[in-house]
């Protein structure tokens, strides 16, 4: 009797999306072997020691952990034997240029209170009832669209969207993420606060859809999380879990090519020729067509794409302690539409930017010294453009002087470790194409729908999964595309 051969399936790429399919492959009963270029797994999610600084390189608001704990469960396991988390209230401390700033809290009644003592209580009331359309939304067509694969033109048909058209062809659709802000919520500094939800998928608000306004419902209802060990842990503990089920990783792998043939994927690297049925690229795939497949066609396709925005990440080992830094602060610039015009139209480094600062130790003290603080200090910079050394050093002028307006603090004498990561090294290290945080941006009313698929038009058993391709970037969007993957594949086999 002829034996069954196992499923088998190759993933490239450790990241986080890559361990995620990885999990949800093997406990489908497939053998999976997993291609990492670098000699550690979690790719962005990374981690660095400075002295007595511990600093998470990559990755730095969680939201979502369900999706993490879920991983396990599907094992049959405890999320907390491997991972443990803490939710944190004060999901973001706004700071303006007059001085002024805002406490934005994932507790209604604490951003209640706080909205009303800084604004009035009208606009307590209008920022509440916008969280709650925002929820509306995600629970009506977020899901829908981040659960399943994307839609093509051949569903416009079909029943379950039918019934969600009156929620997605809404004034929403027509209006940019800004306009929907500005005519909902007015008050500017309110506006500039929910256009900065932009961000989380490298996209500018001015350009984006309204339908976006669906973003905050994350921070503002669900709530931000910390990992109790450090936003590696995320990687660090999937990865334990991989292993535990009998996932096989090789690590500095050089893929050569790839070739499929009578039905089986012949993917060579610099020592040896492995085989699969399925093959998973779970790295960008623009690099994928380039480097591995080397597809001319599909890359010229979607190299054309406009890109999510990169940055420059200041990494501080700080000798004192800022009380007024919580775990996530936003330095707001004065001009927000001229920002975003700055790094997406003129492709240059924003002259004024708006700085964003995470602090670890505030949560894990172990991270910095008794009386330090770890600071990464990070500035939104176009895709592609590589900062030269004169230009990193202006922009750390402009960071330490807006810490001085705003805290009277000389921050220059009290950093005691330095590291920078820029667009160049986040390709490098990461094989993003151009640095882009997140793949394509999703400027533009229907950029949802042209982010690429997660599964080959054009070659078979071929899956897609992690930030470059759909739903998108992020952490939690990362983890839903991988399960798409798992199910599409569950669906064909
Ligand atoms: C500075 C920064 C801040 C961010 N902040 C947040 C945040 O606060 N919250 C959030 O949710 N998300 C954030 N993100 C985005 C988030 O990190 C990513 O969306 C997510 O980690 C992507 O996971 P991934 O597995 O798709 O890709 P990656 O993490 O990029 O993993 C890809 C892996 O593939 C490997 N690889 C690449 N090319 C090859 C090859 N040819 N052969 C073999 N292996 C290869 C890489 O080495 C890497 O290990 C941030 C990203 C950055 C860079």
């Amino acid at each position: 009797m002829k034996q069954e051969l196992p499923k088998s399936a190759i993933v490239i790429g450790a990241g986080l999306a890559g361990i995620a399919a990885s999990i949800r492959l093997r406990s489908q009963g497939f053998q999976v072997i997993v291609l990492e270029k670098n000699s550690t797994h979690g790719g962005k999610l990374a981690e660095f020691s400075e002295g007595e600084f511990r600093f998470d390189k990559g990755p730095s608001l969680f939201t979502s952990p369900e999706l993490v704990d879920e991983l396990f469960e599907l094992c049959g396991k405890n999320p907390r034997d491997y991972f443990n988390y803490v939710r944190h209230e004060t999901s973001c401390t706004y700071f303006f240029k007059d001085k002024s700033s805002l406490i934005f809290s994932g507790n209604h009644e604490k951003l209640k209170q706080e909205l009303t003592k800084k604004f009035t209580s009208e606009l307590a009331y209008k920022t509440l009832t916008y969280l709650e359309r925002s929820k509306e939304t995600y629970a009506r067509i977020g899901d829908f669209f981040i659960d399943n694969p994307p839609v093509k033109f051949k569903d416009v048909f079909r029943k379950d969207l039918i019934v969600r058209y009156p929620h997605f062809l809404t004034a929403k659709l027509r209006k940019s993420l800004h306009q929907y802000n500005h005519s909902t919520l007015k008050e500017p500094k309110l506006v500039q606060i929910f256009d900065r939800f932009g961000t989380y998928n490298g996209s500018n608000p001015f350009k984006m859809s309204g339908l976006y306004s669906m973003i905050p419902h994350l921070e503002g209802n669900t709530g931000t999380y910390f990992p109790v060990n450090g936003m590696r842990s995320i990687a660090e503990s999937l990865y334990q879990l991989a292993v535990d089920q009998g996932v096989e990783f090789k690590f500095d792998a050089d893929i050569e090519s790839v070739k499929f043939s009578a039905e089986k994927y012949f993917v060579k690297t610099a020592s040896e020729q492995l085989q699969s049925s399925y093959l998973i690229c779970a790295i960008d795939h623009v690099k994928f067509y380039r480097d591995i497949l080397k597809d001319e066609k599909l890359l010229n396709h979607y190299s054309k794409q406009e890109r999510s925005s990169s940055a420059v990440v200041f990494y501080w080992g700080i000798k004192s302690k800022m009380p007024e830094l919580g775990l996530h602060s936003i330095f707001f610039s004065e001009d927000y539409r001229n920002e975003f015009e700055q790094i997406f139209t003129k492709k240059i480094i924003p002259e004024d930017p708006t700085i964003y600062v995470h602090v670890s130790s505030v949560v894990k003290a172990k991270d910095a010294p008794e009386n330090g603080q770890n600071w990464f200090v990070m500035v939104n910079t176009p895709a592609g453009v590589v900062p030269t050394e004169d230009q990193i050093l202006v922009l750390k002028e402009k960071i330490l002087a807006r810490m001085k307006m705003q805290f009277e603090i000389d921050l220059k004498n009290e950093i005691v470790r330095e590291r920078i990561w820029t667009s160049k090294g986040i390709e490098e290290d990461t094989g993003s194409f151009m640095g882009a945080l997140y793949g394509a941006s999703s400027n533009g009313k229907l950029a949802a729908l042209k982010r690429h698929g997660n599964k080959s038009k054009k070659y078979p058993k071929l899956y897609f999964c992690g930030g470059t391709v759909h739903p998108g970037g992020g952490i939690p969007l990362v983890l839903k595309s991988a399960k798409i993957v798992s199910e599409l594949i569950q669906h064909e086999g």
